[in-house]
């Protein structure tokens, strides 16, 4: 009995050894040995922020190509440098992700909540579309927080989320919950990239600002003392804040709302203090560059708009070379505006700075002569940013304009910027009344002349900065308004002697808003002069697109410049782009810089994603709800005013620098005059020692 028990037993015991042996030979699933060594050097946390279930399924994520390197938001660079190792790539250093609070807050103007029992952002924006003021702003319940597993985020005293940059993993669980879309999570790259859209949290200043520079946060970290971190938001838009400190018109400040209680902030000064700040220590900030990509990119023209672009495509990673037909690079910051606004010397430190990032540089390099697209593709650029400027002049279309002693303002310029002899008169006169009127006319009152300017509308008609026109006068430069040039009087040896002009008179407001000049019959006057400079508007030189047999592969506007698309800033080429004066007609700096960066986001696009693109929700215009007529509650506090560094009859007879910086104090009044705007909020009357939420942010990083 027993012995037959036992074989049943030892025949059971054979017969399942058989099946499993038969099944494991069936049923057996390789697993790659990769995945547990992967899944052994991550975190071990189980947390899930990357979105697989706990570490094995990053692991088998990893191995399965779903996920990269970087897929442990916890590990940091050194275990997405062995997760690589592991996985046989070749590992470049990541850009820091962190999420970016894009609300502001301040003390609320319109904080308006109504809780009614509900206590999550979610269920806020769901039943009571948030009733809050602000359509964009944060709603203040903190469901952000509970969202982060690594204690990131904490709500701040103003009631918006503060991020800790140390312990942000950009597992991106607060931007998921949060139903405004305040939270992102961004790296340099993205931010970059980013364009304004209608969604963001745009004061006022911030719309205006052609060059997208995220104002109030860079005000707010100069109050709080972090002028570094300031240059850096600062400079992801633009490039080159040392001279745009000195020479922007500000139309920012056109816009700002303090303008509504006394005078505007002082925003230009602010950003010079900070971009003075770092040049007075004698080193340039080490600025980051995402890993190399080596694609070859060609700009051509070295002015704003061609050293926006290629800064921006080397920070994106791209190899870019600048094409320059001058000796140096600066464009019209460097030949056009003179030493006493902009020195030379500090745009030359301004431009090594940039070139140290790793930009090639040709110089007396013509395009259309001496290369054109075809020999840059032949080169091995893959793309080619056209950018150079506006030089043709306007001429005035007058009798005698060819007399010898009658040159552009830009010329003269030029040749002052060279250091070449001008051969400039005692009596000149100068016709226009843009700013490179005024830069002639100021410029001839340094070298000595008897200046006069004539301008054919009135002083409130002319284009040119205020602060410029106001300068000229303290110079003593004279100026005749309501006049136009109808001749030019030449001696026998065919010499400007006079011009005679035709006095006018102001009619009807044109389709521009301003009020057209009309001449009055029978009254030409003779003013004597023996140099004339005429500035009355520049074009672009665009012989260059064409070839010889007077064939153009790009498209020219019927303002004489180069067509593109009016956001991507692509041309009729899908590998040309264009941007600054050449696209714009002339226009500013800032206008140029601005669109340097837009075009090397657009290359960008165009070199990794096939194409470049863009959000449908781009702020365009102004948006009408955040353009306040009055803001109550504020109390009036004096404009700080930088000083002269030269007084007045001394300037005439230097090139020296005219305004200096503000000073610590100063900067320190006009930072806390700064409401901190959002879109429908800005602080009321507060303290100047308010909290500095954005630098504390900035300076962990
Ligand atoms: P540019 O600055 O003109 O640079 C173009 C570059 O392309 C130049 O370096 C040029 O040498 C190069 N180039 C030209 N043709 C070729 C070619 N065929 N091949 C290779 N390279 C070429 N704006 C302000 O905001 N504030 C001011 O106070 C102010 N003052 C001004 C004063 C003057 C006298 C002038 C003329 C302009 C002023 N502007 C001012 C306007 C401002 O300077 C321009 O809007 C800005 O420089 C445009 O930048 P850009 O790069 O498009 O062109």
């Amino acid at each position: 009995m027993i012995t037959s028990s036992v074989l049943v037993l030892l025949g059971i015991g054979f017969t399942s050894a058989v099946i499993l042996a038969v099944a494991s030979k069936l049923l057996y699933v390789y697993e790659d040995p990769r995945i547990a060594q992967v899944e052994g050097v991550l975190a071990g946390a189980n947390c899930g922020g990357c979105g697989f279930a706990g570490c094995s399924g990053a692991a088998q994520g990893v191995v399965s190509g779903k996920a990269g390197a970087n897929v442990c938001v916890i590990g940091g660079e050194s275990v997405a440098a062995k997760v690589a190792a592991i996985m046989g790539l070749e590992f470049a250093s990541m850009e820091k992700q962190i999420a970016f609070v894009d609300c502001t807050g301040g003390l609320r103007a319109e904080d308006l909540y109504h809780y009614r029992g509900v206590s999550d952002c979610r269920a806020q924006s769901l039943l009571y579309d948030g009733s809050k003021m602000c359509p964009e702003g944060c709603l203040g319940f903190g469901t952000c927080v509970k969202s982060c597993q690594f204690g990131a985020i904490s709500m701040g005293p103003e009631r918006v989320p503060v991020v800790d940059p140390a312990l942000c993993t950009a597992c991106g669980a607060c931007a998921q919950v949060c139903p405004r879309g305040v939270i992102s999570i961004q790296g340099m790259t993205a931010r970059i990239t980013h364009l304004n859209e209608t969604t963001d949290c745009l004061a006022p200043c911030r719309q205006r600002c052609p060059g997208q520079i995220n104002i109030p946060r860079y005000i707010e970290q100069v109050k709080c003392g972090d002028y570094a971190g300031a240059l850096e938001t600062i400079r992801e838009r633009i490039p080159m804040p040392l001279s745009i400190g000195r020479v922007c018109p500000h139309p920012c400040e056109t816009a700002c709302r303090r303008g509504h209680v006394d005078e505007p902030v002082g925003i230009n000064l602010i950003k010079r203090f900070a971009a003075d700040w770092e040049m007075n220590r004698g080193a340039h900030a080490p600025i980051p560059c995402a890993p190399d990509t080596g694609r070859k990119v060609a700009v051509v023209g070295g002015g704003p708009a061609g050293i926006s672009c290629a800064y921006f495509l080397r920070r994106l990673g791209h190899a870019p070379t600048i094409f320059e037909s001058m000796p140096k690079l600066g464009g019209q910051l460097r030949y056009g505006i003179p030493e006493y606004r902009l020195p030379k010397a500090i745009l030359d430190w301004e431009i090594e700075g940039i070139l140290n990032l790793g930009i090639g540089v040709r110089h007396g390099q013509y395009f259309g002569r001496d290369f054109t697209l075809k020999t840059l593709e032949e080169e091995g650029f893959e793309a080619v940013f056209l950018g150079i400027g506006a030089w043709m002049n306007l001429t005035l279309r007058i009798e005698g304009e060819d007399a010898d002693g009658v040159a552009t303002g830009t010329e003269f310029l030029t040749k002052v910027g060279l250091g070449m002899d001008t051969g400039i008169g005692k009596k000149i006169v100068v016709i226009g009344g843009g700013n490179t009127a005024i830069d002639t006319a100021r410029t001839g009152v340094r070298l000595g002349s008897d200046v006069t300017l004539m301008y054919r509308r009135t002083r409130d008609e002319m284009p040119a900065n205020i602060e410029e026109i106001e300068g000229a006068e303290e110079e003593g430069v004279k100026f005749l308004f309501l006049a136009a040039p109808s001749r030019i009087v030449k001696d026998g040896n065919g010499h400007v002697t006079h011009v005679e002009y035709i006095k006018m008179q102001l009619g009807e407001p044109d389709a521009s808003g301003r009020r057209s000049p009309a001449p009055i019959e029978g009254s030409e006057t003779l003013i004597e002069a023996d140099s004339v400079y005429t500035a009355i508007g520049q074009k672009p030189e665009l012989s260059c697109l064409y070839d010889d047999s007077g064939q153009c592969t790009l498209e020219e506007t019927r303002w004489r410049t180069l067509g593109a698309h009016p956001d991507t800033l692509q041309t009729a080429l899908p590998h040309v782009f264009t941007g600054g004066d050449m696209h714009t007609g002339p226009a500013l700096v800032i206008i140029a810089l601005g669109e340097g960066r837009k075009a090397a986001r657009s290359i960008h696009q165009y070199l990794t994603e096939g194409g470049p693109h863009y959000p449908s929700n781009l702020q365009r215009q102004l948006i009408p709800y955040t353009m306040f007529t009055d803001v109550p509650d504020v109390g009036h506090r004096a404009k700080a005013k930088p000083p002269h560094l030269i007084d007045c009859d001394e300037r005439k007879c230097t090139f020296g620098e005219i305004e200096g910086a503000l000073s610590l104090d100063d900067v320190r009044n006009e930072t806390a005059r700064c409401l901190r705007c959002g879109l429908t909020c800005y602080d009321r009357d507060i303290p100047d020692g308010s909290t500095c939420v954005a630098a504390e942010c900035i300076k962990k990083r």
